[in-house]
């Protein structure tokens, strides 16, 4: 099967969020599973041709390789639009004003790029709004083109809570007419939603876990389009995202100090001493350490940690964080770390490296999300043997089972309500199991052997085309 994978970004040439590990993995996977599998990226400003080693290959388009595999990777050159800019897709929190010019531009680009090359795709798959205009450019610009006869549309949404909404006034930069504003085609509270174009003409709709695809059909999680998602939820699916293990992986990973694995466990403590050392915090073996890595957006369940952690505080373990994004929560997090100097290690901004040690050097991980469409954070520490302390929801739901003392059966701390009684509830509970020193090593044990590889999840993806393509 020939697939075009388009995204805004992938690992490891530009990420924000868990999409990017998605398009870095998930494309690998679909490769060794026999398909043609080949990518379509904008090339920014970051990505360097020569570090990637990247070919032009022609006037608006570099090629490489996805690191380790064979996958074609294709950029596109716009320096305008990309290539001149330091970021994706906003400076400090503000997003650029033309998004909508330059996503247009390369949804454009995407399909004249694979009609150029003469490469017909049995599916494209596009993911979030960045891509999402591809599907109506597809349907309707090219509905008429013998070229594109046959191809089907996987349209992957990765968070409801990015639409891709744009002032009406810009409908003609797309190129499209005005019949497209409609409630039931672009239009979307008198705005353009870029992602609406995937919904409607996508000939499947896929988001990345079951619950999640549940939920988006709500009012509660569906933003404002859970009425276009019930009316065509015999097309939405849910497929929960896997994890790469060649780069995730606590006995090879060479940005942690100490390699581990469940045979050798005791190695992780010492990755532990080097956190709380680099985090000022006393170095305490025995103290647990609760990790968190995460935007800082109101999606992640930061109110209710920040009422929360004066509570977790008094108890006996530090805190140490990594994040960046919404401005309230800096400076929320920066009042923490003032007031709790000796529990509390803060860390604001981007930065894989020390996201690896924070994995390796945590005991707990914490993941308190009003709405979680997959999160990876919980598959990262299974992986470190780091148990997760998950708000059921979404992927969350799909992959984190709470965990009893008494049976031993499950693998996190899972509370249900949104709250910070319940979140401190489960809190408790993770610090009462850690005491059990048999117990919570044999825990460990478990979560570091659970396999969330992308093999199940690829085979699932290409049941998901092959649907499209029978349809
Ligand atoms: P989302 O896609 O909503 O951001 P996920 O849990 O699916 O959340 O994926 C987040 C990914 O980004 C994880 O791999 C996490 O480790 C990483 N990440 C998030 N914030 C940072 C940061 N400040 N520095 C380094 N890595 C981060």
């Amino acid at each position: 099967m020939k697939v075009l994978f388009v995204s805004p970004e992938v690992v490891p040439f530009a990420k924000t969020g868990g999409l990017a590990d998605v398009a870095g993995a998930l494309p690998k996977a679909l490769e060794e599973l026999g398909h043609d599998v080949r990518v379509f990226m904008p090339r920014y400003k970051k990505i360097d041709p020569i570090k990637f080693n990247l070919k032009k290959l022609n006037a608006e388009t570099f090629e490489g390789k996805i690191p380790g595999s064979d996958v074609p990777i294709y950029f596109y050159e716009n320096e305008n639009y990309f290539g001149g800019r330091d970021e994706l897709y906003q400076v400090k929190g503000v997003d650029y004003e033309d998004n909508l010019e330059r996503f247009a531009a390369f949804c454009q680009a995407a399909l004249r790029f694979v009609k150029e090359q003469n490469w017909r795709p049995d599916i494209i798959h596009c993911n979030d709004w960045q891509s999402g205009l591809i599907a109506v450019y597809l349907k309707v610009s090219y509905g008429n083109d013998p070229f594109f006869k046959g191809t089907k549309l996987v349209y992957s949404v990765h968070n409801m809570g990015y639409l891709g909404t744009f002032p009406k006034k810009k409908l003609p930069l797309t190129g499209l007419g005005w019949d497209q504003f409609v409630p039931d085609k672009l239009e979307f509270w008198d705005k353009i939603a870029l992602s609406k174009a995937g919904f409607v003409y996508a000939d499947l709709i896929n988001t990345v876990s079951e619950t999640y695809a549940k939920e988006i059909q709500t009012e509660e999680y569906g933003h404002g389009l859970d009425g276009l998602l019930r009316a065509r939820s015999k097309d939405v699916y849910g497929i929960v995202n896997g994890l790469d293990y060649d780069l995730w992986n606590p006995a090879t990973d060479p940005k942690i100090p100490e390699n581990y694995s469940p045979t050798k466990l005791a190695a992780k403590s010492e990755d532990k001493l080097e956190l709380q050392l680099k985090n000022g915090l006393p170095a305490k073996k025995t103290t647990p350490v609760i990790g968190m890595i995460t935007r800082l957006a109101d999606q992640k369940g930061l109110d209710i940690l920040a009422e929360a952690l004066p509570e977790i505080m008094k108890l006996d373990c530090q805190f140490v964080v990594l994040g960046t994004g919404d401005l309230k929560y800096h400076e929320l997090l920066t009042r923490l770390k003032n007031e709790f100097p000796e529990h509390v290690g803060l860390n604001l901004g981007f930065d894989a490296a020390l996201a690896q040690l924070i994995y390796a050097g945590s005991d707990m991980f914490m993941m308190p999300s009003r709405y979680e469409p997959c999160g990876l954070g919980q598959l990262i520490s299974f992986k470190y043997g780091v148990v997760p302390i998950v708000r059921k929801t979404g992927g969350l739901a799909d992959t984190v089972h709470n965990f009893d003392l008494k049976t031993g059966a499950g693998d996190g701390f899972v509370f249900e309500e949104y709250s910070s009684a319940a979140l401190l509830d489960a809190v408790k509970r993770a610090l009462v199991a850690y005491k059990n020193k048999t117990a919570w090593k044999k825990l460990v044990k478990k979560v570091m052997n659970l396999d969330y590889s992308w093999n199940t999840s690829a085979k699932e993806y290409v049941n998901l085309y092959d649907k499209a393509l029978a349809g």
